[in-house]
């Protein structure tokens, strides 16, 4: 008899990889929720009539090894050349020690938000590292952590300087030495909200008198290196704000913006170690004088104490983000860049001060010496004084040379048609120097060529930077690996847990779609590149795009916004442009239900919208009687509606195509914001239901990791009518309306979710959308009984999400939502999203990546906290002294006195923690409100640092 073997293919993981729950688990939660099988329990969910026609149907997904070999063949049609076209983007050495163990390390891409300070204590040092560098470097303040590109930072300065300004102008004058995407993006922004943007020369054409701020490009696109000092002293004058778009590299050499009289600094910290990626992701900065930080947008990590005087950190000033202000929030900025923040510190931490400037005194010398030789070989430099930069007047011989340096493998920047720009980085070797000397036809050695440096003592940087101890350690590898473990030991993320936050849809990034961001052909491309060395880019943007409109039921898609916030600005922009096209721009009423997402009001307010917001209904739903009435008051000028889709409340509401053929009836535009996504990928589509745009949260539904609060990508689709009306960029199609700084946004970490779709195929992503309705409905069917689950179906069915009710905890218990958070770090979990959309309660998503067991877990955390306040309420517990209140608990509270009514081991190890690898949260509960009165936001002073060395 021939002998049996196994007929099993053990690389064909392809949806048990990304499916948590195994078929057996399935049935056991089936039976739990009382559904007969998956397609009933859908069937019962979502409304018929919004139900998908036709099935996703890509034909077979790819295998693990299929989608590498085709992301393989993609990268290798990228062409990666040297490229020196500089404009904001530049070759830089991502140490190795930081790839392996921060960009490639699961402990740091998977993390979320640093929304639970407890949990996040590692990603808060090293973005208040950030921090502190980025200040001393700007000479400035107060840094923030961080913004989106340096485009759009440029933008949040323009509003920010009119905030904070006391002169009465509404003119912004830009000068016109910033990068091109600069102008671009800051035209798109001033527009609505009605501002004048002033392009031209700070030194012939600035009137301080006539703007109320200006930015100015230091060094400038060309290259030039200006003392600002004496214009900024007449904005001054004139109680005009004063900002500065600067090179943070340039900076270690150069006089910084705070020594200028700058009042704001934006830029890029993209030359700190992070590949340019085809435009992103990268992290950009904002830096201020003390006076304006609390006018400053993103985020801002500052020092506190914790319940037992020890020194912790946390998000500061949150009452200034946008989840509060709303409809007066100032910016939208949600996602933004930590990841990117955070190897840029690392570069900062591994390189010290002395390594910083030795690196741009490396490049500055570089440069020197490619002028002096082009000046030898009879060429005009025209750039003077520079740090990398120069630009040379070539006359008639610009497509020549540029022909020349592309044989060489060389990218060089066209200027205008008799110009050629040269930025030389930290990846400029001297033969490539001595090519550059060959594509202007010459033939030079570069040691033969002597230069000196090319700017003024006046304008060398002499004051100290990067001064804390924690830029200062010893450089060896093993204590770089070892702080760098230190600090991811402290965070809990994906790794660890499952993170059940509803709306962010924490499901796993799998290794595989990760593996291609390092790729070079993915990672050193330049944004601006020709386009025939990016056709690798094309296809996969092309095809990705096709599969997005497959999924969403829209025509077209861009790729542009780089955060969720960034797309619901760029579809509501593309409504306004459309409008207008039709001669209606006094289409400016946006309806938004109260339960929006905090980004939605922002969004539609810095689109110049003006928001009216719209009730819900006790169960949750949109209440459309308001929805109605308010469309038809305001049918004149009604520009759109947004919308969430399932809702906010975790509710497929039926009457979702009677809100669209309301806003339709009145002349709106439907926005369905799409960070819900998950619910429907397969099922149904967005543009069948009636809207007209949504963005794609990319790093929720989609698989790119959070990277503890970034990157994302927000690209948008839309039908067909707005097409025309999507965000342009100077260099693509030169056509305005650029919302970021890249012309597809964060370009790099597209790979990740195409490699989802492609792995996953159609059906499997179908199954995925299925599993994470059944994962939500089997934790309302676990807790239910134990807590009230809010907000259900006709059906009594959830979506991909559930929200627990704990008000009433607080009135039998005195047990507030936040106890119960706190309490969950013990049980070795992130708590759910916190009081929102309802104010004391929790809103969970486990997504389909959770298997039983972990979900299992999760519950028996649950059940146990509400034991526990059940034990207060009858008295069996401390009324205030207890586990949930004094939640989360350390190592220190194993040690030393004890004087509680319950015991340690009660304290530490609840149900849900896992004794032989329990994660215990390094601080105890930080206390807000100490932060936020002694406003501490760069590295805390050596003597305190030295304190708690470990
Ligand atoms: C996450 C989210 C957003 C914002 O997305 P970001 O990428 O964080 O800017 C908007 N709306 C909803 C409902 C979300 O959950």
């Amino acid at each position: 008899m021939a002998v049996e073997l196994p007929d099993y293919n053990p690389y064909d993981f392809a949806n048990r990889r990304h499916i948590g729950p195994s078929p057996e688990e399935i049935d056991a939660m089936l039976e739990t929720i009382g559904a007969a099988s998956v397609d009933s329990l859908i069937d019962e969910t979502l409304p018929p009539s919004i139900r998908q026609k036709e099935p996703l149907d890509w034909g077979e997904p790819m295998s693990e090894r299929g989608v590498l070999d085709h992301l393989r063949a993609t990268a290798a049609r990228n062409k990666v050349m040297t490229s020196m076209i500089g404009q904001g983007y530049y070759g830089t050495v991502m140490p190795p020690v930081i790839q392996r163990t921060i960009l490639e390390n699961p402990a740091w891409y998977t993390a979320y938000t640093p929304y639970q300070p407890e949990i996040s204590q590692g990603r808060l040092e090293a973005l208040l590292n950030f921090q502190t560098m980025i200040a001393d470097l700007t000479g400035l303040d107060i840094a923030n952590a961080s913004l989106l590109d340096e485009a759009t930072a440029a933008a949040e300065a323009m509003a920010m300087a009119q905030r904070v300004s006391k002169s009465k102008s509404t003119a912004f004058f830009v000068d016109r030495n910033c990068h091109p995407q600069t102008i671009s993006v800051i035209e798109t922004r001033a527009a609505p909200l009605g501002l004048k943007v002033i392009v031209g020369d700070p030194f012939a054409d600035l009137d301080a008198e006539t703007v109320y701020g200006a930015i100015f490009q230091y060094p400038g696109t060309d290259g030039a290196v200006h003392d600002f000092s004496p214009l900024i002293e007449r904005l001054h004058a004139a109680k005009a704000i004063a900002v500065m778009a600067a090179d943070p590299l340039a900076l270690a050499l150069l006089k910084s913006p705070g020594e200028m009289g700058a009042d704001i600094a934006i830029g890029s910290a993209q030359r700190f170690g992070v590949p340019m990626g085809y435009g992103g992701p990268h992290a950009a900065y904002m830096a201020v004088r003390d006076a304006w930080k609390r006018s400053m947008p993103g985020r801002l990590v500052g020092v506190t104490i914790d319940a037992r005087g020890n020194k912790a950190y946390r998000l500061a000033l949150q009452t200034r983000e946008q989840h509060i202000r709303r409809e007066k929030a100032t910016s939208n900025i949600c996602t933004a860049q930590v990841l990117l923040a955070v190897i840029a510190s690392m570069y900062g931490v591994f390189h010290g001060p002395l390594g910083i400037k030795a690196i741009a005194a490396r490049i500055h010398m570089k440069a020197a010496r490619l002028a002096a030789g082009l000046q030898q070989l009879g060429f005009d430099v025209e750039t003077e004084t520079f740090f990398d930069t120069i630009t040379v007047a070539v006359g008639d011989k610009q497509n020549v040379i540029v022909g020349a340096a592309l044989g060489e493998k060389i990218n060089l920047r066209r200027v205008g048609d008799d110009r050629i720009g040269i930025s030389c980085d930290e990846l400029t070797r001297p033969h490539v120097i001595e090519s550059v000397w060959r594509a202007f036809g010459g033939s030079l050695k570069f040691d033969a060529v002597a230069a000196e440096p090319r700017f003024s003592e006046a304008m060398a940087r002499t004051s100290p930077f990067m001064q804390h101890p924690v830029f200062h350690m010893n450089r060896a590898e093993s204590e770089m690996t070892r702080y760098i473990r230190r600090l991811s030991d402290k965070d809990l993320a994906l790794d660890r847990a499952m993170i059940p936050l509803g709306s962010c849809t924490m499901k796993l990034n799998a290794t595989a779609e990760m593996l291609a961001i390092s790729w070079p052909e993915f990672a050193e491309m330049h944004p601006f590149a020709p386009a025939d060395q990016a056709e690798g880019y094309r296809f996969l943007i092309e095809d990705f795009s096709a599969k997005l409109c497959d999924i969403t039921g829209y025509d077209a898609i861009s790729m542009q916004p780089n955060s969720g916030a960034q797309g619901e600005y760029a579809g509501l922009m593309t409504i306004r442009a459309w409008h207008a096209s039709r001669g209606e721009a006094e289409r400016t009423v946006c309806l938004i239900p109260t339960s929006a997402h905090g980004t939605n009001p922002a969004s539609a307010q810095m689109a110049g919208m003006v928001v009216v917001p719209v009730g819900t209904r006790e169960n949750g739903d949109i209440d459309l009687d308001d929805f109605r009435a308010k469309a038809e008051k305001h049918r004149e000028r009604l520009s759109c509606c947004m919308i969430t889709y399932p809702s906010t409340h975790g509710v497929f509401e039926d009457t979702v195509e009677e809100v669209c053929r309301i806003t339709h009836d009145n002349g709106g535009q439907v926005y369905l914001d799409g960070a819900n996504l998950n619910a429907m990928v397969g099922l149904s589509r967005p543009g069948d239901i009636g809207a007209d745009v949504s963005h794609l949260n990319l790093h929720k539904t989609f698989c790119i990791p959070h990277g503890g609060g970034g990157p994302g990508m927000g690209p948008i689709g839309v039908k067909a009518h707005l097409q025309p009306y999507l965000p342009g960029h100077p260099a693509t199609d030169g056509r305005p309306g650029a919302v970021s700084a890249a012309p597809f946004g964060s370009a790099s970490i597209l790979p990740i979710s195409w490699a989802y779709c492609l792995m996953m195929g159609g059906e499997g992503l179908t199954q995925a959308t299925r599993i994470a309705i059944l994962s939500a409905n089997y934790i309302a069917a676990r807790l239910s009984g134990a807590y009230d689950i809010l907000y259900t179906s006709q059906q009594g069915r959830v979506a991909h999400e559930c929200i627990v009710d704990t008000r009433p905890l607080s009135d039998s218990a005195g047990v507030s939502v936040e106890d119960v958070a706190k309490r969950l770090i013990d049980c070795g979990f992130h708590a759910p999203t916190m009081s929102w959309p309802v104010a004391g309660t929790l809103m969970i998503e486990p997504t389909e990546s959770e298997t039983k067991a972990e979900i299992d877990r999760f519950c028996a955390a649950m059940l146990a906290i509400r034991a526990e306040a059940q034990a207060i309420e009858d008295g069996q517990m401390h009324a205030d002294n207890n586990p949930l209140k004094r939640a989360p608990h350390t190592i220190e509270d194993l040690v030393g006195d004890w004087d509680r009514p319950y015991g340690r081991e009660e304290a530490c190890f609840p149900p849900g923690a896992m004794r032989n690898a329990k994660y215990f949260a390094p601080v105890n509960r930080v206390d807000n409100v100490y932060g936020d009165r002694n406003l501490i936001c760069s590295c805390p002073p050596m003597s305190e640092y030295l304190d708690v060395a470990e």
